[in-house]
């Protein structure tokens, strides 16, 4: 079956970071206090409370919309959606749904095929959140459950796309790409707990759509995806059929599960909010001035900084990072920039990885110094990756700073420049304990020549420069043919 065949659209929720609810003026800042204490009568759908639209919201909202090439409607308008759950006190959401905020746009994505793809919009609008429902035990044999109502009436944006994308990766890129739009206007915060929550409907051609619920990490969407893939080509296989129906994502195992309750669209009562005039604000996108985006930024590190599209795409892939290298790099405009660029894109963040760390525990300054220090030359690569990892490896288990400087001294992973002759003995003693080598070379074997520089790698335990052993090593070896 070809990529192609696989059609995905996704229902991206993120919360947009004001400082107060989207009706109400409780903070929104609740994730270090205790349940139900950011309420109030109208966030907890008091009978006889009025919600009062928070300004601030709308114009987060369509500060996304104008960075995503929407249209804002003349007029939006507010609408209940009717349903009972716990986690909704008011037994109604107030959403958008006729009429939306905005419609129509596009995000530009790395497509799989390489190069560019846009991936068209249907439409943005504006919700609150419902509370939460903390399970208490296992959720399957769960006792009870609690609700929590502080997330009650957070601002959402659903950003609607259409079925675009070929393939659970462009799925996560799509989501990276929006996650750093949203980072770069400053709306969002994605390392909130519950910001983002995706649903996802995913077909294979000439079958019908499956919608994935409940998505709330960015590699939950591939993992989600991937695995629906496989169960619906597997269905097709054993001649079944794929039922139109929605299911849930089990983060924990990685596998989707069909719901029990068939919710339809009509089931919902949608009606106009009485208590919410129509929105016009059309007018005000003019006065909308974006930041850069990260497109913009990525074209000028490739101008400015002269950095691989590679690395541009990689740097310019969060806001964090993207600062944290233009803060490296400024220490020296002309020497550093493309160092900075690779030992940020191919190592640090590999290192990072590994260690289950983020930006946030990397000393920029200690950084730059390393980067400085291998712009010298005065250690290799390969110590300059070891002094790194003592660097993260101290932040992680809470020990002091110490810098790079010290950290080469204390280890002796200066360079022997200047001072060859460790490497001529080294490299006197690798050819006389590997005589088979030298005839080797000697035959005009290629291999020959590398096992030698390795070896004597080896015995400078890295801290020789491959490019100055390869020198002397090929003159040693010059001399004694003569
Ligand atoms: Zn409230």
């Amino acid at each position: 079956m070809v990529e192609d065949q696989i059609i995905v659209g996704l229902e991206v929720h993120c919360q947009l970071d004001t400082k107060s609810k989207l009706f109400c003026g409780c903070s929104t800042d609740y994730r270090n206090d205790g349940p139900n204490t950011h309420v109030c009568p109208v966030c907890l759908g008091l009978p006889g409370a009025m919600p009062v639209l928070n300004k601030r919201s709308i114009e987060y909202a369509m500060k996304v919309a104008k960075a995503l090439n929407c249209t804002v409607l003349n007029e939006s308008e507010f609408s209940r959606k009717n349903y009972f759950y716990p986690d909704l006190n008011k037994a109604y959401q107030i959403t958008q749904y006729d009429k939306p905020l905005a419609e129509g746009g596009y995000l530009e994505i790395e497509s799989d095929k390489g190069g560019e793809k846009r991936v068209q919009l249907t439409r943005i609008h504006v919700e609150e959140d419902p509370g939460r429902l903390v399970h208490m035990g296992n959720a399957e044999r769960g006792k009870y459950s609690l609700v929590d109502y502080n997330r009650a009436g957070i601002p959402l944006i659903e950003i609607v796309s259409e079925p675009d994308m070929r393939s659970p990766k462009e799925a996560r890129k799509f989501l990276n790409k929006l996650r750093a739009t949203l980072e770069y206007l400053s709306v969002f915060d994605s390392e909130k707990e519950g910001s983002l929550r995706v649903d996802a409907n995913i077909s294979l051609k000439g079958s019908e759509r499956v919608e994935v619920k409940n998505i709330t990490s960015y590699k939950g969407v591939e993992k989600a995806l991937t695995y629906e893939v496989t169960r619906q080509k597997n269905l097709i296989r054993r001649g079944q059929r794929i039922e139109r129906e929605t299911r849930h994502f089990i983060e924990s195992t990685g596998i989707t599960q069909s719901s029990r309750s068939k919710e339809q669209e009509h089931d919902y009562r949608y009606f106009p909010e009485p208590d919410l005039r129509p929105l016009q604000v059309q007018s005000w996108m003019e006065g909308i001035v974006l930041p850069e985006l990260p497109d913009a930024r990525r074209e000028r590190f490739i101008t400015q900084y002269g950095c691989s599209l590679n690395h541009a795409r990689t740097l310019t892939g969060e806001l964090k990072l993207a600062n944290f290298f233009e803060k490296v790099a400024s220490a020296d405009p002309k020497g550093l920039p493309l160092l900075a660029a690779t030992w940020i894109a191919d190592t640090l963040i590999g290192e990072l990885n590994y260690r289950s760390m983020n930006l946030d525990s990397v000393d920029a300054a200690g950084f730059t110094e390393l980067v400085c220090i291998l712009n010298k030359g005065s250690i290799t690569d390969k110590s300059g990756i070891e002094v790194l990892r003592v660097m993260l490896d101290k932040h992680l288990n809470n020990e002091p700073v110490e810098t790079p400087a010290a950290i080469i001294a204390r280890l002796h992973l200066a360079k022997t420049a200047g001072d060859d002759s460790v490497i001529i003995t080294s490299i006197e003693e690798a050819i006389t304990e590997n005589p088979k080598a030298l005839e080797d070379y000697r035959a005009g074997k290629s291999g020959a020549l590398n096992f030698l520089v390795g070896q004597v790698m080896k015995k400078t335990r890295g801290k020789a420069d491959p490019g100055d052993v390869n020198q002397l090593l090929t003159e040693a070896l010059t001399k004694r043919e003569a």
